[in-house]
């Protein structure tokens, strides 16, 4: 493997989890949750995420474009797949890897409420690039606040690879 240096350790990853979930759980209570994972990169997050959950949760999952294997952003955001049930009148917490530009959440979000009337809706990253934002948009949940790193692990590639790794490293 290339010369990989850690950014966010494992322990660290799941000790914020932790807390976010104990957030979540106070949040939401008892009360029913749509988690959204936006494939491929939450896949990892949302997995350990929904672990933890104490309420009747369930999982789907989206499928978006925009980095197409390059280390920046297109600037633009494909739907590839999205097959969502109806979500009128239900908590839908979308659950993503990272946010860089914001126009990926942007999208999910306006999708979200172009399509239902839900519930409530927020968003979760693990981690929050701010200073490349290029939206308005604010996670309501995020992990780690991080600088201009490209980083992989834990679900985020590079050329699809690395998803596989307990940290969050960059090359
Ligand atoms: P945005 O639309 O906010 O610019 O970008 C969001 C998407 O870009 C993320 O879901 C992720 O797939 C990808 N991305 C942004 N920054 C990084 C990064 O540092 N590493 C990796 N692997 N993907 C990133």
């Amino acid at each position: 493997m290339e010369n990989i240096k850690i950014l966010i350790t494992e322990d660290e990853i799941q000790k914020r989890i932790k807390e976010l979930v104990a957030a979540m759980n106070e949040y939401y209570g008892n009360e029913e949750v749509h988690v959204i994972c936006a494939l491929k990169g939450a896949v990892i997050f949302a997995a350990d995420l929904v672990r933890s959950l104490k309420m009747p949760v369930k999982m789907e999952f989206i499928r978006l474009s925009s980095y197409g294997g390059s280390k920046t952003s297109s600037g633009k955001v494909n739907a590839v797949d999205i097959a969502l049930p109806d979500l009128n009148n239900k908590n839908v917490l979308i659950v993503e890897d990272i946010v860089d530009t914001g126009l990926t959440a942007k999208f999910l979000l306006d999708f979200m409420a172009l399509n239902f009337k839900t519930k409530s809706t927020k968003f979760c990253a693990l981690l929050d690039k701010k200073i490349f934002r290029k939206t308005d948009i604010e996670p309501d949940y995020y992990g780690f606040e991080i600088d201009d790193k490209f980083v992989i692990g834990y679900g985020l590639d590079y050329e699809g690879y690395y998803r596989n790794l307990r940290y969050i490293g960059y090359i």
